[in-house]
């Protein structure tokens, strides 16, 4: 997503664009076309303030039923745009670009946003009881007839011995 910087005035400006996860080099499965972005561009100065807000749908597969699911993720990115090198680079949110060039390309700093957002551990839902150890039974469906006991792994092991 590329933003043309002389086009900015110090009035708030909303750019909305639909990527694609191609586009932004996002190789991970199940996200889903399009990458939804609502940038509310600024001047301040001699910098531009962007702040992105990006929404991807994605299609997974649950890690504990395995079942697929839909769900959607939400993210922001937020950073400066300026070709002050004597500001203050502390932090990921300042984005350098030379003076004479007024074409910035801001996927990267979207495309890190949406690997930030997403999920550590992927869940069909809230509390997704899995599936049963022994018969694969999905849990969530409702309980199967195998004997709930709790196997401590050293005493499996034992046994595997024998
Ligand atoms: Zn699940
Ligand atoms: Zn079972």
């Amino acid at each position: 997503m590329k933003i043309k910087r002389s086009s900015f005035t110090e009035e708030k400006q909303i750019v909305r664009s639909e990527l694609t996860c191609k586009s932004l080099e996002l190789n991970e499965e199940g996200l889903q076309d399009p990458v939804r972005v609502e940038a509310k561009i600024a001047r301040t100065g001699s910098c531009l303030t962007v702040e992105c807000s990006i929404k991807i749908k994605t299609h997974f597969n649950c890690d504990r039923c395995l079942d697929e699911y839909d769900s959607e993720i939400s993210t922001i990115a937020e950073f400066v745009i300026t070709s002050d090198h004597h500001m203050v680079a502390d932090t990921d949110d300042m984005v350098f670009v030379s003076a004479h060039e007024d074409e910035v390309d801001i996927s990267p700093n979207i495309r890190e946003a949406i690997i930030l957002a997403l999920p550590y551990k992927r869940l069909c839902k809230e509390g997704c009881k899995g599936l049963c150890a022994s018969c694969g039974k999905n849990l969530n469906e409702g309980s199967c007839d195998c004997k709930t006991e709790i196997t401590d792994p050293i005493w499996e092991r034992l046994k595997e011995i024998k």
